[in-house]
C-alpha cells in the first residue's frame, strides 16, 4: 500500500494544456476510481503517476517523496492497460512471468510468484494456454496476473474492462473489488462507466477538461453533487 499525493499537477502537449492544476490525495490502500469524459485526461493523469508521460509542473509523492524524476520501475507501481498487450507467442504462464523477466529475477522465485498470481485469479489451469485459446475475461486476468508479480504499492488500471461485453463486465468488476480485498495495494482505477465507478470507489475523482470537477465518497458524490455536471454524471436522478 501507498500514498500517493498530486500537488498542482500539469500537463501541456506543446501548447495545450490538458491537466490544468490537478490537486488529488490518496490513502493507503485506497480505492480511487478517476472518472469523466472521453478526453477529460484520465489516462494523462495515470501514465503521468505512472513515470510513463513527464509532469510539466506539479509534484507527485508517493509515500511522501517526490518521484517527479524516477523510473518508472523504481515507482512501485504497475498498470493494467484497456489493449491488454499480451503476447500472442508467449504462454499464460510466460505473459505472466514477462511482468518480472525484465528484471532478472531468480527462476524459482519466478514460479512461486507466477503460482501466487494464478492463485489469486483462479487461473492455475490456465497457464499452459496460449492467448488465443482464452476468453476476452481470461485475457484480462493474465494483463493483471501480470501486474501483480510485481507486488505493486499501487495498482493502476485504464478502463481494463472497456472491450468486454456487459455480463463479463460485471464479473470482472467483483474480480477487481475482491482483488482489492485480497492483495493489500492502494488502486487508481480509471472509467468512463458510472456504474463501475459507483461500485468499486472509496473514492471517486471526477474530472472534466483537465480539472477535478469533485472529490468524494460515491455516496456524497450521488447525493451532494457540486454542481450540474458532476449531478448530471453521477447524481440522483431529479
Ligand atoms: P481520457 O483518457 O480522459 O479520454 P486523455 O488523457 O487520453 O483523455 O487525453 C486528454 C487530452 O490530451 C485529449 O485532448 C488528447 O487528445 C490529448 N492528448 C493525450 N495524449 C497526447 C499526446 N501524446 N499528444 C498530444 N495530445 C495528447
Ligand atoms: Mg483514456
Amino acid at each position: 500500500m501507498a500514498t500517493v499525493k498530486l500537488k498542482n499537477v500539469r500537463k501541456s502537449f506543446g501548447s495545450v494544456d490538458v491537466i490544468k492544476g490537478v490537486d488529488i490525495d490518496i490513502e493507503d490502500g485506497e480505492f480511487v476510481v478517476f472518472v469523466g469524459p472521453s478526453g477529460c485526461g484520465k489516462s494523462t493523469l495515470l501514465r503521468m503517476i505512472a513515470g510513463l508521460e513527464d509532469i510539466t509542473s506539479g509534484t507527485l509523492e508517493i509515500d511522501g517523496v517526490v518521484v517527479n524524476d524516477k523510473q518508472p520501475k523504481d515507482r512501485g507501481i504497475a498498470m493494467v492497460f484497456q489493449s491488454y498487450a499480451i503476447f500472442p507467442h508467449m504462454t499464460v504462464r510466460e505473459n505472466v512471468a514477462f511482468g518480472l523477466t525484465i528484471n532478472k529475477t531468480p527462476k524459482a522465485e519466478l514460479d512461486a510468484k507466477v503460482a501466487e498470481a494464478a492463485r489469486v485469479l483462479q487461473m492455475e489451469h490456465l497457464l499452459d494456454r496460449r492467448p488465443s485459446q482464452l476468453s476476452g475475461g481470461q485475457r484480462q486476468r493474465v494483463a493483471i496476473g501480470r501486474a501483480i508479480v510485481r507486488d505493486p504499492k499501487v495498482f493502476l488500471f485504464d478502463e481494463p474492462l472497456s472491450n468486454l461485453d456487459a455480463a463479463l463486465r460485471m464479473d470482472m468488476r467483483m474480480e477487481i473489488g475482491r482483488l482489492h480485498q485480497t492483495l493489500s495495494a492502494s488502486m487508481i482505477y480509471v472509467t468512463h462507466d458510472q456504474v463501475e465507478a459507483m461500485t468499486l470507489a472509496d473514492k471517486i475523482v471526477v474530472l472534466k477538461d483537465g480539472l477535478v470537477m469533485q472529490i468524494g465518497s460515491p455516496m456524497e458524490l450521488y447525493h451532494n453533487p457540486a454542481n450540474l455536471f458532476v449531478a448530471g454524471f453521477l447524481g440522483a436522478p431529479s
